[in-house]
């Protein structure tokens, strides 16, 4: 048998982010896949700004650049009849060079790190290579879990591996990391819920060398063709010599010809692959049950619209792992766990909701197609100005949601200390920097020019802004009783405290706000044990802060 702390089932991208982080704990893991190489279909291809910060926490943002699509490269938008055929809208969004030139100038809260475009067949194998350099980390492939049974003291696994050899996996803790059939799901009997199996499309993978340099209009990453009814629809991939395309084709051969015909000018290309996916808008009902936890698209299916699949699932991966970590190490109250689902289980909610709305605004500009949109006549640029007037609106929701990726807040979570009032609108696809209990801690720049995020530990810091003599009273001292490690951060300069509004903050090592106040809390004991995962918000009888 064989004996570990954390089983994770599954690596795709969110598997694999688990075991990166739970491994840099040094908690030991077994991460399991039952395919023998990782992904070789294109899927995701951006990580989105909240991704990327994570991926700097762990140490690997830049890396990820390194693999991706080339830091120089803009990210822009276009609608057009062909790729040959000037733009109908042209939405310019900056290149990760330009992008990074803006956050480094300016110091107003906003996220620390831009996208990241990067095909997930380069990806994954990447994750791969780095989290199999950790030593509480064992990565086996080619490896199945067919069944799981859980007791008072941990869970115990049967698997498969490729060779048809059982193996029997005795863990504290599984996580179904093993995506949208999720095998943990359906053993749980947990449903998914929302709209399932909206539609199927074809997504076919194409070399072509020259088309990059070759775009008319402009570089860019996504190309909307204006022709119905099928709308190809072509992505860039990190080489810029690989490309998908997206149609409604009804066979594997008809996606070459249609490729042909949205490239509008002669150009050598092969199609390397063609595969089928279909669209879902799905949660699941739970995300745990006792000793076991679902993550990424085994718990949540998007619509790619707004890349809100993948990036969800690291949210989910991060939330979980410090947890784990917490109890495996001792320190981390039953709160802890329960609190996974309560926190994450509404994010993926709002983001199901958030890509629907995104696939509804494409649905719109593409009912304004008429066939004569590609035709040089009044008639034909009428048609190209209303799918573009539509286009210029709806098109927003996918690109321009910086604060559904960043912006999300544990409302009502068990283990963030409660403040009175509503709070910043967790809708709101803008962000707004906000230290409102349960946020993520704004980025800001320091007087050395260093980030705040990088100055933060792996456990939790309570942080004195702006030179204040504010005092925390007990609260560090309540923290380090629990066992829980804290770090006590001096921040000098105005911008953050200007930007934090608040002379002292305490945050957990995902960098969620637990606490904030101008003076210490009245009861610190409670707010520690409430931050740790030893009492609930519902226990707590002092709901009101000093703030
Ligand atoms: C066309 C397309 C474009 C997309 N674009 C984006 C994007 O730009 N941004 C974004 O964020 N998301 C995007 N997504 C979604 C993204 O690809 C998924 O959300 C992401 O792959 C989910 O990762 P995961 O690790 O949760 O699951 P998966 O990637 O599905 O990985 C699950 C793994 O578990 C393994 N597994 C399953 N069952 C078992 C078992 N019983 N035992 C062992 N192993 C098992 C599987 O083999 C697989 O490797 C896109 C998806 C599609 C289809």
């Amino acid at each position: 048998m064989i004996e570990t702390q954390v089983l994770i089932v599954g690596a795709g991208p969110v598997g694999l982010t688990l075991a990166l982080d739970l491994g840099q704990r040094g908690v030991r893991c077994l991460l399991i896949e039952r395919n023998l190489t990782s992904i070789q279909l294109p899927k995701m291809e951006r990580c989105n700004a909240r991704t990327m910060e994570i991926y700097r926490r762990l140490g690997i943002a830049e890396k990820v650049r390194d693999a991706g699509l080339p830091r120089q490269c803009p990210m822009d938008v276009f609608l057009a009849t062909s790729m040959a055929e000037p733009a109908i809208v042209h939405l310019p969004y900056p290149s990760v060079a330009d992008a990074k030139a803006e956050i480094a100038a300016h110091n107003d809260g906003r996220p620390l790190e831009p996208y990241q475009l990067i095909s997930q067949y380069t990806l994954e194998p990447l994750l791969r290579s780095i989290v199999e350099t950790l030593p509480s980390v064992t990565v086996q492939f080619g490896c199945e879990l067919t069944s799981f049974l859980q007791d008072a003291s941990g869970v115990t696994a049967e698997a498969k591996t490729s060779e048809g050899k059982l193996e029997t996996i005795r863990a504290s803790y599984l996580v179904g990391c093993d995506g949208g059939s999720s095998t943990v799901r359906k053993q749980l009997g947990v449903p998914l819920r929302g709209r399932g199996r909206i539609r199927t499309l074809r997504q076919a993978l194409f070399h072509c060398p020259d088309l990059y340099e070759r775009i008319p209009m402009g570089q860019g990453r996504h190309y909307h063709i204006a022709e119905g009814p099928l709308f190809p629809f072509i992505i860039l991939q990190d080489s810029t010599r690989h490309w998908t395309l997206h149609a409604a084709a009804s066979s594997d051969r008809e996606m070459a010809e249609i490729f042909r015909q949205a490239l509008g000018m002669p150009l050598a290309f092969e199609m390397l692959s063609v595969n089928e996916w279909t669209q879902h808008l799905l949660c699941a009902d739970h995300y745990s049950d006792g000793r076991i936890f679902i993550a990424g698209d085994a718990a949540h299916l998007v619509i790619p619209t707004g890349g809100l699949g993948m990036n969800t699932g690291v949210g989910d991966a991060i939330d979980l792992s410090w947890k784990l970590a917490a109890v495996l190490a001792g320190w981390g109250g039953p709160q802890l766990l329960a609190s996974y689902e309560k926190e994450r289980r509404p994010i993926g909610l709002r983001n199901v909701k958030a890509s629907g709305a995104a696939m509804e605004g494409r649905l719109s500009w593409r009912e304004a197609y008429r066939p004569n949109a590609s035709d040089k006549t009044p008639e034909g640029a009428a048609t190209r100005t209303e799918m573009g007037r539509r286009f210029d609106v709806e098109q927003r929701k996918v690109t321009e949601i910086l604060g559904i990726e960043a912006g999300y807040r544990y409302i009502g979570s068990p283990v963030v200390w409660p403040e009175s009032g509503d709070g910043p609108d967790p809708e709101n696809p803008q962000y707004v920097p906000t230290t409102w209990p349960g946020a993520r801690l704004p980025h800001v720049w320091l007087k050395d020019g260093s980030a705040i995020h990088d100055r933060l530990g792996s456990g939790y810091s309570l942080l004195r802004l702006g030179g204040s003599a504010a005092d925390p009273g007990g609260l560090a001292q309540a923290i380090r009783s629990t066992g829980a490690p804290l770090d006590v951060i001096e921040v000098p300069g105005e911008a953050p405290r200007d930007i934090y509004g608040c002379d002292l903050l305490l945050v957990r090592p995902d960098l969620h706000v637990v606490w904030r106040g101008n003076q210490a809390p009245e009861n610190a004991e409670r707010v520690a044990a409430v931050a740790t995962g030893h009492a609930s918000e519902g226990e707590s009888t002092n709901t009101a802060t000093s703030w």
